[in-house]
């Protein structure tokens, strides 16, 4: 199987060819056909399955603009919800890998640190928002984002939110999510908690195993 067959674009062809990729992983193989056909997906995966990928490049391609972009700003199109703040730049540095050819901008935000410098990112506009449950509710609640326009939401490593404590923030998240929009929840494992979060949040889903 090659990525070519995946029907990805050649801007993310060249980016994956840079980084010496050769064949999807079984999560990317399977994900990534079923993204860009704009379903819901259920992903039981690890860390190390290479499932950044698997979401990352879909949603790539699916928020590029159709036409030539008037539009005088941008907005936030895809939001990555993630527990810790290690998992947060990984995927950041992931966008920055896969995405160098993309033209969207991409940046994330965690606690632990001072805000100022995040919110002047936040001014400026970014397409993709990689984010913390913590500090993602703390500027939504200062009114720096605004999650209206979001088409796609990751909900990356639901069960450690549920672990860590998280899973009320991620639902106060997800209420101020658009009703209509695609979503990609990925878990390690499926303690009934999460199952029912998941088939709260998911239209229909996909279920991908690896
Ligand atoms: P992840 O599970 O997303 O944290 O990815 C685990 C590691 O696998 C990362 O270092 C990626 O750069 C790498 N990786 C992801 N997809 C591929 C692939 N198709 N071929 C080779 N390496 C990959």
């Amino acid at each position: 199987m090659s990525f070519e067959k995946l029907n990805l674009s050649a801007f993310l062809l060249k980016a994956l060819k840079a980084e010496g990729y050769l064949h999807p992983t079984p999560i990317q193989e399977q994900s990534i056909p079923v993204i860009l056909k704009g379903r819901d997906l259920l992903g039981c995966a690890q860390t190390g399955t290479g499932k950044t990928a698997a979401f990352a490049l879909p949603i790539l391609q699916l928020l590029q603009p159709k036409e030539e972009k008037k539009s005088n700003g941008r907005t936030i199109g895809a939001l990555i919800l993630t527990p810790t703040r290690e998992l947060a730049i990984q995927i950041n540095d992931s966008f920055t890998a896969y995405g160098k050819h993309a033209g969207l901008k991409h940046m994330v935000i965690f606690g632990g640190v001072s805000a100022q410098a995040q919110i002047s990112g936040l001014r400026a506009g970014t397409d993709v928002l990689i984010a913390t449950p913590g500090r993602l509710l703390d500027l939504m609640s200062q009114k720096v984002i605004s999650l209206q326009h979001i088409k796609l939401f990751v909900l990356d490593e639901a069960d450690r939110m549920l672990d860590m404590g998280f899973i009320n923030d991620v639902k106060k998240v997800i209420a101020k999510l658009p009703a209509k929009r695609q979503t990609l929840f990925f878990s390690a494992t499926m303690p009934p908690e999460i199952a029912s979060l998941a088939s709260t949040i998911l239209t229909d889903p996909v279920r991908v195993e690896v």
